[in-house]
């Protein structure tokens, strides 16, 4: 079988220095050692949503849907509960993600369905160039804020532990082979995997000088210490000058909503008994 060219020939517009071309090439790479493991790209499905990380749908030679503005979500759960057999992967932004999309994510998480969603988090709304999202930090000073944000932001990685999330993540695009790594997981993991992705904008939030001398591999900490995780998670909580762990938080095995939505057997009198019980316990 011949190698599949996967990044397409789509004149690219991301500008020089975006967090993005490291989740572009990061996919790529994976996508093509599943292709030598001898698994068929035809079975993986790419969503992306709104705003310059949705161009990734552009850029990668994969089946991919480009939907609306913070609805990656619902249409990956579509396409996988028509075809559980598919791997499919949703990349969306911070916006999409956390604002627009924010009451999905969270079914997401809760309803465990077998997704891999990686949040290109740069924490600015770059394609309408410089808006603050849930995640720019206290006093953001963008086009829609010129005196700076009075909100604090929220923390993605907390919101995904209440949720009930089984597999999240933390990754920077200035570190490439754990964010493969992430990813790749995230891929394998059979339930709802979570990978906020903290992605320089080159642009409205260079934020690499602040990022480096913070953040700090994950090494040695219980994946399925759930308190432990919590823990991590509010060390940095998107604003302060706090340490930022990158590497996988927290995982848990549990049944997919997939799974769970499979149509079962129903017994004759089954239904009648339930819509009877449920009747007795409304008088
Ligand atoms: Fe990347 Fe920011 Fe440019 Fe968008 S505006 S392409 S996120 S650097």
């Amino acid at each position: 079988m011949t190698p599949r060219t996967l990044i397409t020939d789509a004149q690219n517009t991301w500008c020089p220095g975006c967090g993005n071309f490291t989740i572009q090439h990061t996919l790529k790479n994976i996508l093509a050692d599943r292709e030598k493991e001898g698994k068929s790209l035809d079975d993986v499905v790419l969503v992306s949503g709104i705003g310059c990380h949705a161009k990734i749908a552009d850029y990668l030679n994969i089946n991919s849907v480009y939907t609306l503005h913070g609805r990656t979500i619902p249409v990956a759960t579509g396409i996988k509960l028509a075809n559980p057999n598919l791997t499919v992967i949703c990349c969306c932004g911070d916006g999409d993600c956390y604002a627009e999309g924010l009451d999905h994510l969270v079914f997401a998480a809760k309803r465990n369905i077998d997704l891999t969603l990686i949040v290109h988090n740069n924490r600015v709304y770059g394609l309408t160039t410089g808006q603050y999202t849930p995640t720019s930090p206290l006093g953001f000073r963008g086009k829609s804020t010129p005196l700076g944000t009075a909100e604090y932001p929220f923390n993605p990685i907390e919101l995904m532990l209440a949720s009930g999330a089984t597999y999240i993540a933390r990754g920077y695009t200035r570190k490439m082979d754990p964010l493969k790594k992430l990813i790749a997981g995230g891929i394998a993991h059979h339930g709802f995997s979570f990978i906020d992705v903290l992605q320089i904008c080159a642009t409205f939030f260079p934020a690499a000088d602040y990022y480096g001398p913070r953040v700090y591999d994950l090494a040695g900490h219980d994946t399925g210490d759930f308190e432990a995780s919590c823990h991590v998670a509010r060390e940095w909580d998107y604003n302060t000058d706090a340490r930022i762990a990158l590497g996988l938080l927290y995982r848990r095995q549990a049944p997919t909503f997939e799974e769970k939505m499979q149509p079962r057997p129903v017994a004759a009198n089954e239904r009648q008994e339930a819509i009877t019980a449920l009747l007795k316990s409304r008088t």
